[in-house]
């Protein structure tokens, strides 16, 4: 008998974060590592932000706050809805918690019970399955690929879905593989679902400031109105506002979830941090001019990033429409031999390569359910971007 519970058998530490930690454990040890294995824009807090968190302290803003956000944070996420997403919220329909991630715990460990399904196409974020598991569910994967530009389809999701469906899991523009759904297919997927009215859908908005090309974003329950009291729409601070460390998250939804989620925050962690709250209505409600000048860096380390992985060295890597990841294929290279002699079987070890012969930090598609492949953040530099395509590269040419 071990003193840890059962239940912790059923997940893995997020090998994105060890990842991460691995990458800061040996730039810290002196060692020149290109990381591209962060989750987080690389940009600082706007200053306007972090002022405001200040003054909400001078202010004596330093105490508990209702269990599920401030009344003023809700108001800016309301008027956030309806202005950015046209969804029409009202304060009692909005939760706030420590990030997104717990704002997703919540709303699934209040939802669902042992055998109920959670549909989540794959690539996907390594935390939904896990979350699932904890709480006695089981994730149903629906694979997608390259080819089909990481989408699921109608079909696919109408094949998958079973009595004991709960959930369907969206994730748009989508980590890792940067996919995103445009209205007319997330209206195709209402239709599906119209006629199962146990399917609830969490759509997770996390990366909506981060599209390329121009494109505008849609949210699930703005393309199918008529499911949007079945739809849990979840985002945060954290990627658009640089914000990870403030851990802000929040989602609009039905009452009776949003209630419970209340209930289970109450007896967990009770509030989200009164000053992150304070900075997080400052960053809905102040200027947003930055995104722009932050969206134009990004898009150009996207083309550099394309330009110097696909079709080079066996690597394939099709242009990510959104978020700050690139998912590139390493099927040519699998059963190849590194310059030490060691076999490269599968994503894990030609990641494992990278980082150890030539010093790239990246995560391996295993982690997100599509392999062979691997995730490549460019929340980094741009001249980072060049020298870790660089190395990728020069380690693609040197297996045999
Ligand atoms: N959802 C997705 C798709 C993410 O990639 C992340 C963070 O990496 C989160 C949610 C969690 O964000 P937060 O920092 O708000 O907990």
């Amino acid at each position: 008998m071990t003193f840890i519970a059962d239940r912790l058998n059923l997940i893995s530490p997020s090998p994105s974060i060890m990842a991460m930690s691995r990458a800061k454990e040996l730039i810290a040890a002196g060692i020149d590592v290109c990381n591209m294995a962060a989750g987080e824009p690389d940009f600082a807090t706007p200053p306007h932000i972090i002022e405001a968190a200040y003054a909400a302290m001078l202010a004596g803003q330093t105490r508990y706050t209702a269990v599920d956000g401030t009344a003023a944070l809700k108001q800016a996420i309301c008027e956030k809805f309806q202005q950015e997403n046209d969804l029409a919220y009202t304060p009692d329909q909005i939760s706030v918690g420590a990030g997104a991630k717990q704002v997703l715990y919540n709303a699934l460990a209040c939802s669902v019970n042992d055998g109920d399904e959670v549909i989540i196409p794959a690539p996907y974020w390594v935390s939904y399955p896990d979350i699932v598991r904890l709480n006695g569910g089981v994730p149903v994967f629906l694979e997608t690929s390259a080819e089909n530009g990481f989408k699921i389809t109608p079909l696919q999701l109408q094949n998958a879905i079973t009595s004991r469906t709960k959930w369907l899991v969206l994730n748009s523009p989508n980590n890792p593989s940067g996919a995103i759904y445009s209205s007319e297919e997330l209206a195709a997927f209402g239709k599906v679902l119209a006629v199962h009215p146990q399917v609830y859908i969490l759509t997770d908005d996390i990366y909506e400031h981060l599209i390329y090309d121009g494109a505008r974003y849609v949210s699930f329950a703005q393309a199918n109105p008529a499911l949007a009291d079945r739809t849990l729409t979840v985002n945060g601070v954290s990627k658009a506002f640089a914000m990870t460390g403030w851990r802000i998250g929040y989602a609009g939804g039905p009452k009776p979830l949003i209630k419970a989620m209340e209930k289970l925050q109450s007896q967990t962690s009770g509030n989200p941090s009164s000053v992150s709250q304070a900075a997080a209505a400052a960053a809905l409600k102040g200027p947003k001019d930055f995104f722009k000048v932050w969206l134009a860096e990004f898009e150009a380390r996207r083309n550099l990033i394309v330009s110097l992985l696909d079709g080079k060295a066996g690597l394939q890597c099709s242009p990510p429409e959104g978020a700050f990841y690139a998912y590139v294929s390493c099927a040519a290279h699998l059963g190849k031999t590194t310059p030490q002699g060691k076999r490269i079987d599968n994503d894990g070890d030609f990641v494992m390569y990278l980082l150890d012969e030539h010093r790239v930090a990246t995560v391996q598609g295993a982690a997100y359910g599509v392999s062979p492949a691997f995730r490549v953040s460019f929340a980094t530099s741009i001249d980072t971007v060049r020298e870790a395509c660089r190395r990728i590269v020069a380690a693609c040419e040197a297996l045999r």
